[in-house]
């Protein structure tokens, strides 16, 4: 079992035992006791001796990327110290042993290297080496340089000859970390709180556990994940985890940052999606990726719904596998649609109790020419609703309108100024007026329009989750629905395209607004 270890940087030894209390209390199965700052055996057998947790004991140099300025056989030393007062490991860089054997003791060694620039030159070799080094454990961590580096490190795991971690660090090494179990790594490393990291890219271990279910994480679980730049600040890992755990299906969520242009994308798909022991089956796809993923999948002839191919862009893609149903021992197909599409229609439905036939009936402003305008008026123009386009740039707000005029319904541009004259009974925001911190705009500006309950005020923009734009459609009489339920309601079909199952929308909405609700 691969064993949750919070690093804990001794500068007090009263703390660092606390601190100890506090990583079992968390669900830590190890603690790694960092003495780089210490210089005296006594403290270095307090604290040892102390720990109420298994303790790997590590006195990392500053030529390894650690704070301890003793040379290598004082360090060792102290290592033999600890192993002698109860550790279970001492932690030994591969390097320190190239000028001094092992400290002789009870503890296990783990043979580490740690590279914080980037993936070390030759990796393979290096593994070799910390094969032949002599430790029970080895540990390898480099720096991500990109998100296709997890994939090596997972590889090393697949290959191992003796217990290993294999990390990387940093924002696109996340997955290392988190997968460490899905890929019988030795330990992964997630720290008591943010500032308590030791490493780039540490996550919490409350985050580890309940963000993402480490403990649910097995040798099969699928995985799946958010692809943009950046990610880090992502609701949907929280939404889709909590709906996995919810639903009882054995999948993952996370991050992945992928850098911006349309051969990192292409890159990190090729990759990812032919590394088969990942069980990559599905991907929400942000900024700035919407586009290269259309691209992409029309590039390698996968299944892209024709409202994306309209649209330009699409938001979700659906790996099916060798082994899942139909597909079983087939080559993995990959399938592209637009969720905002259906959430953007069912949050005006739902709103208004009426069925998306009943749209023909109706005449909606879209406020907005950007990628999610876009997404509503050709949405909405399928339907055969009457569409207006407002926008503070009036030739994209003209050039949509052409675009998409007569496919369905009718679809015209007209002058921003005007909005609060129109006879419009549903108002889309679909621009970023009114965001945190913009939030005393509103596409209305400082007036409404004439409003009564049958009309339908909407707002994209889900932070904060009250809009002016909202709360002026409240005032003037209308129903209103804020982006929230368009953000869960994408993520509901995203879900039941990745797993076949309900999603559950209750729980999903309280993970959002939990998220958002002012602190
Ligand atoms: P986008 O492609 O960059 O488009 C931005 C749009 O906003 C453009 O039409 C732009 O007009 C307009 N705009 C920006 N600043 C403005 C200002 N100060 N005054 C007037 N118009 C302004 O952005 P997007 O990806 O479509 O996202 C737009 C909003 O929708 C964001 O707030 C985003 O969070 C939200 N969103 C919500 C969900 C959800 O699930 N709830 C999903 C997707 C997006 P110009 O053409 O004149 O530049």
């Amino acid at each position: 079992m691969t064993r949750l270890c919070v690093p804990i940087f001794v500068r007090d030894i009263e703390q660092a035992l606390a601190d100890v209390a506090r990583a079992g209390e968390a669900g830590a199965d190890l603690v790694e006791l960092r003495i780089d700052q210490l210089t005296d055996p006594a403290d270095v057998q307090r604290v040892v001796a102390g720990s109420i947790l298994p303790a790997i004991v590590t006195c990392r140099p500053t030529w390894e990327g650690g704070q301890s300025e003793l040379d290598t056989a004082a360090r060792l030393k102290l290592l033999s110290t600890a192993a002698a007062s109860g550790a279970a490991y001492v932690d030994v860089e591969v390097r320190s042993l190239a000028q001094q054997n092992a400290p002789a003791s009870g503890a296990q060694t783990i043979v580490s290297t740690h590279d914080f620039q980037g993936r070390p030159d030759r990796l393979l070799n290096l593994v070799l080496q910390l094969n032949d080094a002599g430790g029970e454990v080895n540990k390898i961590v480099w720096t991500a340089r990109t998100i296709r580096d997890n994939i090596e490190a997972f590889e090393i795991l697949l290959n191992k000859q003796k217990p290993t971690v294999a990390l990387c660090m940093g924002e696109a090494g996340l997955l290392s970390r988190v997968l460490a179990r899905k890929f019988a790594a030795f330990a992964t490393f997630a720290t008591l709180s943010n500032d308590q990291a030791t490493a780039p890219g540490q996550l919490t271990i409350a985050d580890m556990r309940q963000l993402y279910r480490w403990d649910a994480i097995q040798k099969e679980t699928r995985v799946f994940g958010v692809v943009g730049s950046p990610v880090a600040h992502s609701m949907s890992p929280a939404i889709h985890n909590a709906s996995f755990d919810a639903v009882g299906f054995d999948g993952v969520y996370v991050p992945m940052l992928v850098n911006e242009g349309y051969e990192s994308f292409k890159a990190f798909m090729e990759t990812f999606v032919r590394f088969a022991p990942l069980h990559l089956c599905g991907l929400s796809v942000t900024i700035p990726h919407k586009e290269n993923a259309l691209r992409y999948l029309e590039e390698i002839g996968a299944a892209v719904d024709p409202l994306a191919d309209r649209i330009g862009a699409l938001n979700t893609i659906v790996i099916t596998r060798p082994g899942d149903g139909a597909n079983a021992g087939g080559a993995p197909t990959l399938r592209g649609f637009s969720s905002d599409y259906a959430a953007i229609l069912d949050t005006i439905t739902t709103s208004l109790a009426i069925s998306r036939d009943d749209l023909a009936r109706h005449r909606v402003a879209v406020i907005g020419a950007g990628g999610t305008g876009r997404t509503a008026v050709a949405a909405l123009a399928e339907t055969g609703a009457t569409v207006v386009v407002y926008n503070r740039t009036r030739t994209r707000a003209d050039a949509l309108a052409a675009e998409f005029n007569g496919r369905s319904g009718k679809v015209v541009a007209a002058p921003m100024e005007k909005l609060c004259d129109s006879c419009c009974q549903i108002y889309i925001n679909t621009t970023s007026m009114g965001m945190t911190p913009d939030v005393d705009a509103s596409p209305f500006g400082d007036q409404t329009p004439t409003l009564t309950p049958d009309h339908l005020v909407f707002d994209c923009v889900y932070n904060p989750m009250r809009t002016k734009f909202l709360q002026q459609g409240a005032d003037a009489g209308a129903k209103t629905v804020g982006g929230v339920e368009m953000f869960v309601r994408q993520a509901a079909a995203q879900f039941t395209a990745w797993t076949g199952l309900e999603a559950p929308i209750s729980l999903m909405r309280q993970v959002v607004e939990a998220r958002l609700a002012p602190t």
